[in-house]
């Protein structure tokens, strides 16, 4: 069974949880935000679904309510912020805007964003630079947990979900974002389909003795499977890069076993902000944007396709359907909120049926 709420009910309650995990009003309301856009725009695997975990984890100490982004290292076009274990919807928000304080006199900033909570939705930043008329580059990994996702040609999980981002930005209109997991599929999309009784696509999973399934339950119960790279050995290069970018450089910290692994989730993301303008052309940059998006759009859609889109916009499409029609949000789901929201200290009574 599914049940729909409506986007401001939903920010609000989401808010008071955080506030009662001891968050400022602030905080609790950047992260509800996140979330909440996050279902909005299609993505159930990083939005309010997320709750248990993260109450899980500011309850066994692995997230710190009060923390904030300290700037660790400033050189000009390279800052480093730690992110001191904080939520990482405020830290990646607070980097972002150092990295757009930036760029108006670099031209071109690297910011290396370490030690944070779950990032979530990493186009949420993406979003932000494009929005403001920059492009931005985010290499992310992911680490704290034991390794989900094998590499190309293995069975063993060696690294996680590591999301790669990538935005450009265009005049009058939302930017185009490329926001994806470098996993067959988002675990958090395998966690959904878990939750649901659902089967996944077929080519995301192996079994425990490397077979391909499409049973989600090989990712929460024994004997574990694993989850594969998208895109073969090209997806899995490019989440090694994440992990060595986003976790080597920036966070110091990589999913290799000499690490902790305490069942947390961890974030570390390089992230390339770019001034269009820094390049002269400001002009012919948009106008080719422009060009080539109308060209792709111009595609004759294949046999089972209504349209050809650009990255960013299914999202833009749920976004204005959820908006109207409010988001679905599954029992199981719902379930676990409501135990989150009852360990947060909310009374039955504050808690949306
Ligand atoms: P997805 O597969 O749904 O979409 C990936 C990209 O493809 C998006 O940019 C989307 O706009 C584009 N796209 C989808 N359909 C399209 C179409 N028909 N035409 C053109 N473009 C299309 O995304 P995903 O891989 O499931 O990732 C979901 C989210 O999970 C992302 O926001 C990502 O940042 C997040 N994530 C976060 C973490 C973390 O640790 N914080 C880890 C993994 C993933």
């Amino acid at each position: 069974m599914t049940m729909t709420m409506d986007a401001a009910d939903l920010r609000r309650f989401v808010t008071t949880l955080f506030e009662r995990t001891g968050a400022t009003t602030d905080v609790a309301a950047e992260v509800a935000d996140h979330l909440v856009m996050a279902n909005l725009k299609g993505h159930d695997s990083h939005g309010v679904g997320m709750i248990p975990a993260y109450v899980a984890n500011i309850r066994a100490g692995h997230l710190d309510v009060q923390a904030h982004g300290r700037l660790a290292r400033d050189s000009g076009a390279v800052l480093l912020v730690d992110g001191e274990m904080g939520f990482g919807q405020m830290i990646g928000r607070e980097a972002t805007d150092l990295a757009l304080d930036r760029v108006r006199s670099t031209g071109v900033v690297c910011v290396g964003v370490r030690n944070c909570h779950h990032l979530g939705r990493i186009g949420t930043y993406g979003e932000l630079c494009g929005r403001a008329g920059y492009v931005s580059v985010h290499f992310v990994n992911v680490v704290g947990h034991a390794p989900q996702v094998s590499p190309f040609g293995g069975r063993d999980r060696r690294m996680t979900t590591n999301p790669f981002c990538c935005v450009v930005p265009r005049e009058g209109h939302e930017p185009l974002v490329l926001d994806m997991a470098t996993s067959a599929i988002a675990l958090g999309k395998v966690r959904v389909a878990y939750m649901k009784g659902d089967s996944v696509p077929e080519g995301a999973l192996v079994d425990h003795e490397g077979r391909p399934t499409t049973d989600p339950a090989v990712m929460y119960r024994e004997p574990f499977g694993a989850l594969g790279p998208f895109g073969g050995h090209k997806g899995y290069g490019l989440a090694v890069m994440c992990e060595l970018l986003g976790g080597a450089l920036a966070g110091e910290w990589t999913a290799q076993p000499g690490r902790p692994r305490v069942g947390t989730i961890v974030n570390h993301m390089l992230m390339f902000v770019l001034d269009p303008a820094a390049f002269g052309g400001l002009e012919g940059f948009r106008s080719e944007v422009e060009a080539m998006t109308e060209f792709l759009h111009s595609t004759t859609p294949a046999v089972g396709h209504d349209r050809v889109r650009v990255p960013g916009e299914p999202e833009l499409e749920t976004l204005a359907l959820r908006s109207r029609e409010g988001i679905p949000i599954d029992d199981n789901t719902w379930a676990g909120i409501r135990r989150a929201a009852g360990l947060a200290g909310l009374a039955e009574s504050e808690i949306p049926v």
